[in-house]
């Protein structure tokens, strides 16, 4: 469901039909833009028959009362308006959006009574609609069983506050978020036979229209840069491995650049350590690594952020076949240290390992942060609430963990160490794969942490976080754009000049 926006500060605005949503605080007398909507006070009647009392995302859905220049009107609480915080309107404005299904306008009557809108609050609204209407639906040919799917009319929105001059600028470094979002999820939702390593690659060099520089490695130069580990999973994959550089240059040209390396097996069978039937489609998802950091260099180039950034992705396909590659084999990385694959569906990490040393050793960024689908492990310590966080560096980490609060994208720092450096130790080469079943999210990090050098770095497991994880509000989608907001936040609020 596309939406277009509008704001106007006009109180009196009347909407000339359509659906008038009014926000109104716990215990307030009455919502916002009542006067216009309601102009013989008969909402307070339904609210009370309906037991509405502004209780944060409640609504209460009400036919106009005679006199309305609205068609249908929806109560939207925002609770104490005290507490009203940044995330809450994000929230308040998926709520809203829920409530639209089939509108084709739609005013939203924001300055609730007793409650402070700011102009990126009114943004963020917008932006929580939008993230709430996201549907990933072009392999839908049919609506309903015998309805065909008409072409998509967008929502015309409009929305009425104070705040608006501050919102509209707002509002334009919202979209840029919003964007970001759902380039990442569209690319997880999106089925493998579709998105390969060589089509993803396709997909990422068109960030060049916002002025990314976007390089794509071909397994002819991984090879001569000696990325054995990455092409060792690559090799049972009729599809050719790709590994994308994009340099977003928004910084002074002196400073170091921030960079973000993505994990994006277009899929995963597990190879010779090939997976069980049951929920293997689900492995389509196992590069949401690499869709959060191309949705996130897409935030930053479209908003034009102030700061250098570098977004690597490695991209490849585990396969089974005549040439995959065997447990047991050594494979030798890009950064000379030997491995030993014990199990071929520990293949991220041989993935990630070529890329974090290509990107460090390339850039000599002033961090590097890596996310990745990586272990299942992680998903029976955090479930799919938050991601695991790993780090070298415990002020990157607190960097992250306020940036998680903020955007709700949430982290939970775990344990690194040289117990569990052990466990990844090999009788015949430098390190083997894995580490076995128990804690299997940190000898997967202890892993990574080999080949990041003296980087402050800190690795993001989202596997329970970047697809499949319970909707709410601002997400509906399989592919939930996991990391994307929360990167954003980061830079936003440490590192541009
Ligand atoms: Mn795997
Ligand atoms: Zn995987």
């Amino acid at each position: 469901m596309p939406m277009k926006f509008e704001f106007t500060f006009s109180k009196s605005h009347r909407p000339a039909g359509g659906v008038a949503v009014l926000l109104q605080a716990a215990g307030a007398k009455e919502p916002a833009g009542a006067a216009v909507a309601d102009p013989e006070g008969i909402l307070a009647k339904a609210a009370k028959v309906g037991k509405f009392s502004g209780k944060a995302l409640s609504t209460l859905d009400v036919i106009a009362p005679h006199g309305s220049p609205a068609d249908r009107i929806v109560l939207l609480g925002l609770g104490d308006a005290a507490a009203v915080g940044d995330h809450d309107w994000l929230k308040a404005g998926g709520a809203a959006a829920a409530k639209l299904r089939s509108a084709e306008k739609a005013t939203v009557f924001l300055d609730a009574p007793g409650v402070e809108v700011s102009g990126k609050a009114a943004a963020d609204f917008a932006l929580g609609m939008e993230m709430n209407a996201y549907a990933f639906e072009s392999y839908k040919t049919r609506k309903s069983d015998d309805e065909p799917k008409a072409a998509q009319k967008a929502v015309k929105v409009t929305i009425v506050t104070g705040a608006v001059i501050a919102a509209k600028r707002a509002f334009a470094t919202a979209q840029a978020i919003g964007e970001g979002v759902f380039l990442a999820r569209d690319l997880v939702n999106e089925p493998a036979n579709v998105l390969g390593p060589v089509e993803f690659a396709a997909k990422a060099k068109e960030l060049e229209k916002l002025g990314v520089d976007v390089e794509i490695l071909t397994d002819r130069e991984m090879k001569k840069l000696g990325m054995g580990a990455l092409l060792g999973v690559a090799q049972g994959s009729v599809r050719p491995p790709r590994l994308v550089v994009m340099q977003w240059k928004g910084g002074k040209a002196k400073d170091k650049p921030v960079a973000f390396v993505g994990k994006g097996v277009v899929f995963d069978t597990g190879g010779i350590s090939i997976k069980p039937a049951s929920g293997m489609e689900d492995m389509k998802g196992d590069m949401g690594g690499a869709a959060a950091v191309t949705g996130l260099m897409h935030v930053l180039a479209a908003r034009k952020a102030s700061v250098n950034a570098v977004g690597i992705i490695g991209l490849v396909e585990n396969m089974p076949d005549g040439s995959a590659q065997r447990p047991g084999d050594i494979v030798t990385s890009m950064s000379g240290q030997t491995i030993e694959v014990i199990n071929t569906d520990a293949e991220g990490r041989l993935v990630l390992c070529d890329a974090l040393w290509y990107c460090s050793d390339r850039f000599k960024p002033q961090f590097m942060i890596d996310l990745a689908t990586l272990t299942g492990a992680i998903m029976v310590a955090l479930s799919n609430h938050y991601a695991g966080l790993f780090s070298n560096d415990d002020r990157l980490a607190e960097q992250l963990l306020a940036a998680g609060q903020t955007t709700q994208e949430r982290l939970w720092r775990m344990p690194l160490g040289k117990e569990y450096d052990k466990m990844i130790d090999s009788k015949f080469a430098d390190m083997k794969n894995t580490g076995g079943r128990h804690g299997g999210s940190v000898t997967a990090a202890q892993f990574l942490k080999r080949f990041v050098k003296d980087t402050p770095w800190a690795h993001l497991d989202i596997a329970g976080t970047a697809m499949g994880s319970p909707t709410d509000e601002i997400n509906q989608s399989w592919g939930s754009g996991f990391g994307v907001r929360l990167l954003d936040e980061l830079v936003r609020a440490n590192y541009e000049s």
